[in-house]
């Protein structure tokens, strides 16, 4: 074995992936019963309809290098991705765009007027000066809207002061002054054609790789545990940072999320793949409806069954799957003691959204794999 990879998420199967490739020999352990981390992906049996089993993952770049990659496992297909949200039980389009602005003023502004509106709403907050999530949504979009569409939905997600929270979060979402109603702005965007577990599993087959499921780093029982590798050959670790170095220096905290699942006797429960409920009388923040991601799936697409799924978001104890980093200036301490840590350990590279506590989509972390394979590894 040349190199040990822990977690088989993209950010490891990408390191795998290229150092088979390379000749390496290549070991992936993973501490769950599949590979893919929290995009794996399985066809609900009574329906066959794909089911994100970590919630909704949507692929979308702009980094060529990053596309032309992930295109040799899998073509994807040409959904674009939209999202609605009901306030008060009206129905609005997400991200906030004129469509938006117009319904929920119930007028007419031209592009110029509502951008001159959203300016005299924000007040004396700026976009470029805003120093938290609160102060930059309001200076994106004015305090109504703010109020409407991303206060209560932050609330429930997040469950922590805006004003401790990075302005990148809402960063992640487009305002837009015409009614360019897409989710993401990037050049490439699609569903895998064939799903996520079957991309996953086609980056992973390859003779140099050697995938060992239900295996724990920690787990000092088993051969492929911390002690008996870190100094011995190269690792790749994705998990959790804090895990890693026995939370010495503090837990960072991260949300998790609940999902419930229905099969429901009706072809199209929401008739759109996401629904976004701001409001805090719901206690979930949306509903995914799986069918909606895959029109181009005739059969499934048009049988009078449909999934649907209710997620719910609460802080992680140690037990839960971290999903989202919640990055409080306490977390931010935290993180940069964990830096310091890493740099002593000898041939370990911390990777993904666990193992850099970082917000990374799917695309940022498949290419800063391939960064880090190019420029260190190969
Ligand atoms: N957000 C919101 N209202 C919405 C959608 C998003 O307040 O209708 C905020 C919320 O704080 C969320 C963040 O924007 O965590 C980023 O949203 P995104 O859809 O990118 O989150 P993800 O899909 O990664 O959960």
């Amino acid at each position: 074995m040349d190199l040990l990879v822990v977690g088989s998420g993209f950010f490891g199967l990408t390191i795998a992936e290229r150092a088979a490739n390379a000749g390496r020999k290549v070991t992936v352990i993973d501490r769950r019963h599949h590979i893919g981390g929290n995009a794996y992906s399985e066809a609900e049996p009574e329906t066959g309809i794909e089911v994100h089993r970590y919630g909704a993952h949507l692929f979308h770049t702009s980094n060529a290098t990053v596309w032309e990659y992930v295109n040799r496992f899998t073509s994807f297909t040409n959904y674009v991705h939209r999202v609605y949200t009901t306030h008060k039980g009206t129905v609005f389009p997400m991200p906030v765009n004129l469509g938006t602005i117009n319904q929920f003023f119930q007028s007419a502004y031209t592009p110029d007027q509502a951008r001159a509106l959203v300016r005299e709403q924000a007040g004396e907050f700026d976009v470029k000066t805003a120093a938290n999530f609160e102060e930059k949504g309001i200076a994106l979009v004015g305090r109504p809207l703010f109020e409407a569409f991303f206060r209560d939905y932050t609330a429930k997600q997040w469950q922590t002061d805006p004003q401790k929270l990075s302005g990148d979060i809402i960063s992640r979402l487009p305002v837009r002054y015409t009614y360019d109603n897409r989710y993401f702005n990037d050049t490439w965007e699609g569903l895998p054609t064939d799903g996520y577990t079957a991309w996953i599993e086609r980056m992973a087959d390859h003779p140099n790789i050697e995938v060992k499921l239900n295996v724990d780093y920690f787990d000092e029982s088993q051969p492929l545990n911390k002690k008996a590798t870190v100094g011995q050959l190269p690792i790749i670790y994705t998990g959790p940072v804090d895990r890693y170095f026995d939370y010495t220096a503090g837990a960072l905290s991260w949300r998790t999320l609940d999902f419930e699942q229905e099969v429901l006797n009706i072809g199209d429960f929401q008739g759109t793949s996401v629904m976004n409920y701001p409001d805090m009388d719901v206690p979930y923040t949306r509903i995914h409806e799986f069918k909606h991601f895959h029109p181009e799936r005739k059969d499934i697409y048009e049988s009078d069954k449909t999934v649907i799924m209710r997620e719910f978001s609460r802080f992680a104890n140690r037990e839960d799957e971290p999903y989202y980093p919640v990055n409080t200036p306490t977390d931010r301490d935290g993180l940069l003691a964990y830096r310091e840590l890493a740099k002593g350990e000898r041939d370990v590279h911390f990777g993904g959204r666990l193992g850099t506590y970082q917000y990374l989509d799917m695309h940022m972390a498949i290419g800063s794999a391939l960064s880090l394979w190019n420029n260190s590894l190969s």
